[in-house]
């Protein structure tokens, strides 16, 4: 972009290397192609003239966490004439905001309930898309009551979220997302991931898909073979509270 941005193209092409070598390092540790691993940019609460200027900079995966915040923001960047982005919708989806996000993400890494199941499905159908899904597994959901809401089904509901996504005439199933647990060290969250994945992904082939890995825990994403990270503070800088 113009040299009017304050900087702010420089700082993203710098902290976005220093992401870049910290995958290819993962990479490399753990004897994998680069090219396997997806890097979504989280963009949450920065505006759309940060995604215009990481579009510039070859990034064409990018992730938001709220709507409507999500859906101005791809209309902008749409606006703008920003082509060829991928929009991952990967923070908690109320039921009541699934018509509107089915209508303009193109994966939703964060379905953790037969009823949003339902209601992603009937937005989609009436956006006329098939819309990819991952389901988000809550891999300690003893520990909610500490940490407030925090999304993703708890393993006994895994089989049924699943299998209603396999069944959803506008939904496909690509493969499960978690956010690892507080408290827990997250190669271990991972490789459990990596198991329950394997399982959904020999009942279901195409849902090969592992979301998994943020700012503090790429490496060992990509160590546990995660195909997508979720990646915001690293390269965006630090966010502001969230509410
Ligand atoms: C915000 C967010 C991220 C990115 O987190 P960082 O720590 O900023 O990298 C990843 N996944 C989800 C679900 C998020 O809400």
């Amino acid at each position: 972009m113009t040299a009017d941005d304050g900087g702010r193209a420089g700082e993203l092409a710098r902290r976005l290397q220093q992401v870049e070598q910290r995958i290819a390092a993962a990479c490399a540790a753990a004897g994998r192609d680069r090219a396997d691993v997806e890097l979504v940019v989280v963009t949450k609460t920065y505006p759309a003239s940060d995604v215009a200027l990481l579009a510039g900079l070859g990034v064409t995966h990018l992730g938001e966490a709220r709507h409507p915040e999500a859906g101005r923001k791809v209309d902008e960047c749409t606006s703008a004439g920003l082509r060829d982005l991928t929009w991952h919708f990967v923070g908690a989806v109320q039921t009541n905001k699934a018509g509107p996000i089915a209508g303009y993400a193109d994966l939703v890494h964060s379905v953790d309930r037969v009823r949003l199941v339902t209601a992603l499905d009937r937005g989609a159908q009436r956006a006329g898309r098939i819309l990819d899904c991952l389901v988000q597994i809550d891999l300690d959901p003893s520990d909610r009551g500490r940490t407030g809401q925090r999304s993703g089904a708890p393993p006994a509901d895994l089989p049924a979220v699943v299998e209603a996504v396999a069944a959803a005439g506008s939904l496909r199933l690509r493969g499960v997302m978690t956010v690892a647990p507080p408290r827990r060290d997250p190669a271990e969250s991972f490789d459990r991931l990596a198991a329950i994945a394997a399982g959904v992904a020999a009942d279901h082939p195409g849902a090969d898909r592992v979301s998994a890995g943020m700012s503090a825990d790429l490496e060992q994403a990509v160590a546990a073979g995660a195909t997508h990270l979720r990646v915001g503070r690293a390269v965006l800088g630090e966010r502001p509270p969230l509410r």
